[in-house]
C-alpha cells in the first residue's frame, strides 16, 4: 500500500486522447444505430459518469436519476440499497417498466447487511461503504450478446482500457441449483476474448442476488489485469482471487429467475440485463492509480486531511490507511444524513454512528481531534452537490448531526480514557475493567487494547469474551423473570397519567448481578416504551436507607410493565418512593401532545393522504413518520410550523378518556394503520380539534407546549418523510440561538449594503417605477431577476428611502415570477393585509403566495401576467386604503 500514486505508462494519458471516428455502435440484437456519438473524451470521474449515461442514452436507453439509498418501504430485504438494479426489481419481476432499457447511477451503501464492505474500507484498495454504481438495465430486451456487446465497446472504446488485459468470467454452474455452466455467455464472450482469458467461477462469485430472496441469476464480470506487481504471485492467480491484481470492474447479470424462501428458482416472465459498474473503480483504472482514493473525487478530501494531520498520506500503511477510512466515511454520513437517517443504536441509524466513531478513532491517529468530520463534509459537498443537491438542501442537518454525534463519542472517549487511566494506575487492566469501559460507558474494547498495548499491557481477550457472554445470558434471564412474574399474576397498576411521584411497595424482584436488577412495583409512575413515546427516565429509593436505584428501562408486557434498575439494597416486599423527574416527563408530554397536533397540521396542510407512518416521543425532541409523496416546500413546512403554533396558542383544552373502540370510530379518531387494539381503547382529543388513540403522557392544554420548531424534514424511503421538531425549553433554546445567528448576520448584511452604497452602487435606482400614486406613496416597480430575502430587502429598502406607505415589486428569473407586497405597519393597524393583497396579485402570474399581513411574497409561473399583476395590486392597495 501506501500513497504511491502509480500510473501505468502505456495509458498514462489515454483519458485524454481523442476518440476515435463516430463508427456507429454495434448491436447484435438489431438495437438502432445512431449518429456521431456525443460520448466526450473521459479521464475524471465526473466525465466517465457523464459518459456512460450518454452512451447508454445513444443507445436507446432511458436515463433516470439515482433511488434513494434507503430502499423502499415494501422491500425490507435489506438495510441500504446495493445495487443499481434494486429500485427497478417490480420491473425485473415482470411489472411493465417505464422503458425497455433503462440507465442509471445508483447511491448505494454496503454496511449492516449480507453485502457489507464496511470493515474492508482502508483494508482494501478497492472498497468503499458509499459507491456510486453505473448500470444499463435491459427488460425483456437485449440479453447475453447484447449486454457483452455494449459493455466491451465502453470499455476498450470509451474507457480506453488495454483490451490485451481484460478477462471476463462466467458461471461454472452449480448442482444445487441445478444449473451447467454458462455456455452462452462464453459464446458471447468468444467473439472477443481468447478462451484462456474467459473463466468459470462458483456460485459464490457468480451468481447474483440482493438479498436472500428475489430476482437473481447468473452472471459474467469483467475484469482487468493491473499488472504482476499488484498480485500475490501465485501460479494460479486468476479473477476470482482475493488479490489485488485482477480487478473486478463490471458485472453484467443475466436476470432469469426469482429465488424464493426455500431455495427454489423459477424463471422470470423475461429474461432482464442488469449491470452494475462501481464508478469510483472505473475511474480508478482509467486513471492508472493504485486504489480508489487515489482518484479525482477523493484527492481534495485527503488533502483536507493532510493539512491538519500530524503524519502525510503514504508515509506509513497505518497512516494511509487513517486517511482512506477517514475520507470514505466522511462521503458515507454526508449521504446517510441527506436521506434523513440520524445516529442510534440499531438498523441504520446504528450504521451511521458506527461509521461517524470509526471515522473519529482514526483521525485520533493521524492527531486530528473531534469534531472535525463534519467539516470535512462541507468539502464533500463541494465536490459531489451539483450531482447530489440533497448534499446541499441538507448542509445543515448534515452538518448539526455528524458533529452532534462526535462530540457524544468524543465524551465517551474522554470519561472511558480517564478510567482507563485510573485502571492503569492499580497496575493492569482487568478483563472486569474492560468489559466495565465496554457495557457501561460505550468505550469500544478495540481501543481498550490498543490503549494497553501502547504501555505494555495486555488484557485477558478470553476472558472477556466470556464475560460478554455471561452479559448476553443476563438478558436471557431478564426475560426468563418477566415470563415469571406474569405466570404468578402480579400485575403493577401504572399511575403514571396522575402522577410522577408515589409511595409503593416492590411486588417482585430479581437480581440480573452487575449492580442491575428488575422489579415490579405495586404502582409506578413510569411509562413503558411504547406508542411511540420512550421509557420515563428516574429512579426509586428507599427513604429509611437511603438507597437509590435508577431507572435503566421500563418495558411492556401486554397489558403490564417490568422495570429495569442499576443500584443496590432492594429486595422483595420493600416500601419505596418512585420518581419520574418533573423535568423528564414534563418536555415529554409537551412533545407528545405537540406529535398529536402536528399530525392533524400535515393532514390539513398537505392533504388527507397523509398517514403516521410511525413516531418517536423523546424528552428532547420528536419525530414523526408519514406518507407524503415528495419533500415538503420551504412554505409547506412554514406553514406546518405556523399551524401547529397556532393550535398551540389557542390553548386548547387536552384530555384523555376510555371507551369502546366502535365509539372511538364513530368519533372519527385517528388510528394507526395495522395496529390491533382491544375493545376499550383510550382517546386522547385536542378540544376541537382531533382525536387520536393513544396510550401516552400528555399536558393538559395546548398552550402548556410552548413554541414548536421543526428541526428537519427529510425521507425515510420511498413514499415516506420524517419531521424532527423540538418544543418548549428546547425551542426556546433553538430559538434563542437562531436569533443571535441572525443579529450576526444582520450586521455583515448591513456591512455589505454599506460597502455597495458606498460604490455608488445603490439598487433602487436599477428599479424601474412604473407607478406611483399621486401622494407619491405607492411605489410599483419591475426591477432585474431577483428573489427572497434580496427581493424582500429591497422593498424595505425603497419603502424607506421613498417614504412610501405601500411597496410592490416583480421581478421575473429564470421563467419565474416574482412579487412582494411590503406595506408600513400603520396601514396594517387600519386594516390593509399584505397577503390578501398578493394572493389576488398572485392569481394573474398562474401562483399563489403568502406572508405576514405587512410583508407578503407570492411566487408564479407566467412572466406575461405581472403586468397585469401589478394592475390587480394597485386597485387593491387602493381599495384596502378606502
Ligand atoms: P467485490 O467482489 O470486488 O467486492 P462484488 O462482487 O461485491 O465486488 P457486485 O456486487 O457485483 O460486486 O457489484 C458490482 C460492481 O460494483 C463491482 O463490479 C464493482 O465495480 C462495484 N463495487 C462493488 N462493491 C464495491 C465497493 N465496496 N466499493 C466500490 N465498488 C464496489
Ligand atoms: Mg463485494
Amino acid at each position: 500500500m501506501g500513497g504511491n500514486h502509480r500510473v501505468f505508462d502505456r495509458h498514462k494519458d489515454a483519458g485524454l486522447a481523442q476518440l476515435p471516428s463516430a463508427e456507429p455502435p454495434r448491436s447484435s440484437d438489431g438495437g438502432t444505430a445512431k449518429a456521431a456519438p456525443r460520448i466526450k473524451a473521459m479521464r475524471t470521474t465526473a466525465e466517465l459518469r457523464e459518459g456512460f449515461l450518454t452512451f447508454f442514452e445513444e443507445r436507446d436507453h432511458l436515463r433516470r436519476k439515482s433511488a434513494s439509498i434507503i430502499p423502499p418501504a415494501d422491500d425490507p430485504t435489506t438495510l441500504f440499497i446495493v445495487a443499481g438494479m434494486q429500485p427497478m426489481k417490480r420491473w425485473f419481476l415482470g411489472e411493465k417498466s417505464d422503458a425497455p432499457r433503462v440507465t442509471t447511477v445508483q447511491k448505494a451503501v454496503r454496511a449492516g447487511g449480507k453485502q457489507n464492505d464496511l470493515d474492508d474500507v482502508g483494508l482494501t484498495n478497492r472498497h468503499l461503504c458509499f459507491l456510486e454504481m453505473l448500470g444499463n438495465f435491459s427488460f425483456g430486451d437485449y440479453f447475453k450478446d447484447g449486454a457483452v456487446d455494449y459493455a466491451w465497446e465502453f470499455v476498450t472504446e470509451h474507457m480506453k482500457l488495454d483490451p490485451e488485459r481484460v478477462w471476463a468470467s462466467v458461471f461454472a454452474g452449480d448442482p444445487e441449483l441445478g444449473l451447467g455452466e454458462d455456455g452462452v455467455a462464453i459464446a458471447s464472450w468468444e467473439r472477443y476474448l481468447p478462451r484462456e482469458r474467459i473463466v468459470g467461477l462458483p456460485r459464490t462469485e457468480n451468481f447474483w442476488q440482493a438479498a436472500d430472496t428475489g430476482p437473481c441469476g447468473p452472471s459474467s464480470e469483467i475484469y482487468y489485469d493491473r499488472g504482476a506487481e499488484h498480485g500475490c504471485g501465485r501460479e494460479d492467480c486468476r479473477p476470482g482471487c482475493e488479490c489485488e491484481r485482477y480487478l473486478e470492474l463490471w458485472n453484467l447479470v443475466f436476470m432469469e429467475f426469482d429465488l424464493a424462501d426455500d431455495g427454489a428458482l423459477t424463471p422470470l416472465p423475461r429474461q432482464n440485463i442488469d449491470t452494475g459498474m462501481g464508478l469510483e473503480r472505473g475511474a480508478m483504472l482509467m486513471q492508472g492509480v493504485e486504489s480508489l482514493f487515489d482518484t479525482d473525487t477523493f484527492k481534495p478530501l485527503l488533502d483536507w486531511v493532510g493539512e491538519r494531520a500530524d503524519a502525510a498520506y503514504g508515509s506509513s500503511e497505518e497512516a494511509t490507511k487513517a486517511y482512506r477510512v477517514i475520507v470514505e466515511h466522511a462521503r458515507t454520513s454526508s449521504f446517510l444524513v441527506a436521506e434523513g437517517v440520524a445516529p442510534s443504536n440499531e438498523g441504520r441509524g446504528y450504521v451511521l454512528r458506527r461509521v461517524i466513531r470509526r471515522a473519529v478513532q482514526f483521525g485520533r491517529r493521524l492527531g486530528l481531534e473531534p469534531p472535525f468530520l463534519y467539516e470535512l463534509g462541507d468539502v464533500v459537498r463541494e465536490q459531489m452537490g451539483d450531482v447530489y443537491p440533497e448534499l446541499v438542501e441538507r448542509r445543515r442537518e448534515i452538518s448539526e448531526l455528524v458533529r452532534g454525534e462526535e462530540e457524544r463519542f468524543r465524551e465517551t472517549l474522554e470519561r472511558g480514557e480517564k478510567l482507563f487511566e485510573e485502571m492503569v494506575a492499580k497496575g493492569e487492566i482487568t478483563p472486569d475493567d474492560a468489559f466495565r469501559l465496554h457495557d457501561t460507558y460505550g468505550f469500544p474494547w478495540e481501543l481498550t487494547k490498543e490503549l494497553a498495548a501502547e504501555r505494555g499491557l495486555e488484557v485477558n481477550e478470553e476472558e472477556f469474551t466470556r464475560l460478554m457472554e455471561e452479559q448476553r445470558e443476563r438478558s436471557r434471564q431478564a426475560s426468563a423473570f418477566e415470563v415469571e412474574v406474569q405466570v404468578k399474576g402480579q400485575r403493577s397498576d401504572f399511575v403514571g397519567y396522575e402522577r410522577t411521584d408515589v409511595l409503593t411497595a416492590i411486588l417482585a424482584y430479581a437480581e440480573l448481578g452487575d449492580g442491575t436488577f428488575q422489579a415490579k412495583l405495586e404502582q409506578s409512575p413510569f411509562y413503558p416504551d411504547g406508542g411511540g413515546q420512550v421509557s420515563d427516565a428516574g429512579y426509586i429509593e428507599n427513604e429509611e436507607t437511603g438507597a437509590r436505584a435508577d431507572l435503566i428501562s421500563a418495558t411492556r408486557l401486554e397489558e403490564d410493565q417490568v422495570l429495569t434498575f442499576q443500584g443496590e439494597g432492594f429486595g422483595e416486599g420493600m416500601r419505596v418512593r418512585a420518581v419520574v423527574p418533573w423535568s423528564v416527563r414534563f418536555p415529554t408530554m409537551a412533545n407528545h401532545t405537540a406529535t398529536h397536533v402536528l399530525h392533524t397540521a400535515l393532514r390539513d396542510v398537505l392533504g388527507e393522504h397523509v398517514r403516521q407512518a410511525g413516531s418517536a416521543v423523546r424528552p428532547d425532541k420528536l419525530r414523526f413518520d408519514f406518507t407524503h409523496p415528495r419533500a415538503l416546500t420551504r412554505e409547506e413546512r412554514d406553514r406546518v410550523e405556523q399551524e401547529v403554533n397556532r393550535v398551540i396558542f389557542e390553548n386548547r383544552p387536552v384530555r384523555a378518556f376510555i371507551t369502546p373502540i366502535e365509539e372511538a370510530r364513530r368519533l372519527g379518531a385517528m388510528m394507526l394503520f395495522g395496529e390491533k387494539y382491544g375493545d376499550e381503547v383510550r382517546v386522547v382529543e385536542i378540544d376541537g380539534y382531533s382525536r387520536e388513540l393513544c396510550g401516552g403522557t400528555h399536558v393538559r392544554s395546548t398552550a402548556e407546549i410552548g413554541p414548536f420548531v421543526i428541526l428537519s424534514e427529510g425521507s425515510v424511503g420511498s413514499g415516506a418523510r420524517r419531521i424532527e421538531a423540538v418544543t418548549s425549553g428546547s425551542a426556546f433554546g433553538l430559538l434563542h440561538e437562531r436569533s443571535l445567528e441572525a443579529e450576526e448576520l444582520r450586521s455583515e448584511l448591513a456591512e455589505t449594503r454599506k460597502q455597495a452604497r458606498k460604490r455608488g452602487a445603490e439598487r433602487d435606482r436599477t428599479a424601474e417605477v412604473v407607478y406611483r400614486d399621486e401622494s407619491g406613496d405607492v411605489v410599483v416597480a419591475q426591477v432585474e431577476a431577483i428573489k427572497g430575502s434580496e427581493l424582500r430587502d429591497l422593498s424595505d429598502q425603497i419603502r424607506q428611502s421613498k417614504k412610501a406607505a405601500a411597496v410592490l415589486l416583480g421581478s421575473v428569473d429564470d421563467g419565474r415570477v416574482y412579487l412582494v407586497v411590503n406595506v408600513d405597519p400603520s396601514l396594517v393597524d387600519a386594516g390593509v393585509d399584505a397577503v390578501a393583497i398578493a394572493r389576488e396579485a398572485a392569481k394573474k402570474i398562474e401562483g399563489g403566495g403568502g406572508g405576514r399581513p405587512n410583508l407578503a411574497e407570492a411566487g408564479g409561473k407566467n412572466p406575461a401576467g405581472l403586468d397585469e399583476a401589478f394592475e390587480v395590486g394597485k386597485s387593491e392597495i387602493a381599495a384596502a386604503r378606502g
